[in-house]
């Protein structure tokens, strides 16, 4: 088993629109390993969150789940959760084994209630009787552990400032000490000392023993650097490259995964000497991908094998890359 904690296999996601296909997430496999903190970056709309939704197999329409396979490494077990229903999921899996930390912090508890009533509200859905105290009492530790004081709890979300809130939700989705955590864009709507802030809040669930493993998504290399030992790159619905961070940083295999370290505003400081690159072009759509490579309409390195057949992952080394070049 190799320390697995998730396995995705040629997984494809599809949202369907009006009989067209999205092909969001094509083909994609990734290992999440115990202890590992897995930064995923990529462009707006290469597929990031869906690839969060397959992860969970957190699937709702227009999102369809094609073909591929999930599964879950849980005590000897190996569970299969492209296979389980909704329900299932909702009352064994969710916030139990693998949880996730939503964009929107303020969206991720209901503003009408006070936090305590959402904590109960969420704890319903996993169990089919709860005892109100035990959870409060659970709760109150976990905000303290986290950071926020525990009469927090007693509070609405909008009395709390957004870094207490991002924080609180962190509290919450890590109730009941998933091994798996994803982490979607937790810091965007943040500023940087709150980012600070947030960032050391999720290192420290690893580091306490809350969770064990945890994907982070986001738009920003400098962000994900801090916390991730391994990086993987999305493009137009596929990973194109999988490394581990330091490595990529020196020396990024992919031409897109150069062009998104040279093309950022304030690069990192090894890449500030290489320069700044801008990628032309714009990323393709998905209901019509170009075939072959789907980068290869904005690649200066485009080989004519490029525009017919499709690169997959190849390991070199420590590292996996998805182009003809190696
Ligand atoms: P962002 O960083 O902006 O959140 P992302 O990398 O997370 O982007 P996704 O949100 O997973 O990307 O989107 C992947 C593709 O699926 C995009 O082409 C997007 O337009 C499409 N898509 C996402 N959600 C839907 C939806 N509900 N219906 C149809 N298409 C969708
Ligand atoms: Fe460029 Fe070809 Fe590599 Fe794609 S496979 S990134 S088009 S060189």
């Amino acid at each position: 088993m190799n320390n697995l904690i998730l396995q995705v296999e040629n997984a494809r996601a599809y949202y369907i629109v009006e009989n067209n296909y999205i092909r969001a997430i094509d083909d994609v496999s990734l290992d999440i390993r115990e202890g590992e903190v897995v930064g995923i970056v990529g462009e707006s709309g290469s597929g990031k969150t869906t690839l969060t939704n397959v992860m969970l197999m957190n699937i709702k329409k227009p999102l369809s789940f094609i073909d591929g396979k999930v599964s879950l490494f849980s005590n000897g077990r190996v569970i299969e959760l492209n296979k389980i229903p909704r329900e299932e999921l909702q009352k064994n899996i969710w916030g139990k084994e693998t949880s996730i930390i939503p964009q929107s912090a303020m969206n991720a508890l209901m503003p009408t209630k006070r936090i305590k009533d959402s904590i109960l509200d969420v704890m319903k859905t996993h169990f089919e009787e709860i005892h109100e105290k035990e959870i409060i009492d659970k709760a109150k530790t976990r905000f303290e552990e986290i950071g926020v004081s525990k009469d927090a709890i007693f509070r609405y979300p909008f009395e709390l400032s957004g870094g207490m809130r991002q924080r609180a939700v962190i509290a919450v989705a890590t109730l009941l000490n998933p091994r798996f955590l994803i982490a979607d864009e937790p810091t965007s709507a943040l500023d940087v000392s709150t980012q600070k802030m947030v960032l050391k809040t999720i290192q420290n669930l690893r580091e306490k023993g809350i969770v064990k493993s945890i994907a982070f998504i986001t738009h920003d290399i400098a962000t994900v650097r801090q916390i991730a030992e391994t990086l993987v790159v999305m493009y137009a619905g596929k990973i194109v490259e999988i490394s581990p961070m330091e490595e990529i940083i020196r020396e990024p295999l992919h031409p897109y995964t150069k062009g998104l370290l040279y093309s950022v505003v304030t690069p990192e400081p090894e890449v500030k000497k290489r320069g700044v690159y801008h990628i032309p072009g714009a990323p393709p759509n998905l209901m019509y991908p170009p075939p072959g490579c789907r980068f290869h309409p904005r690649c200066k390195y485009k080989l004519d094998i490029c525009k017919k057949d499709e690169p997959k992952l190849k390991i070199i080394n420590n590292r996996k890359v998805a182009c003809f070049l190696y």
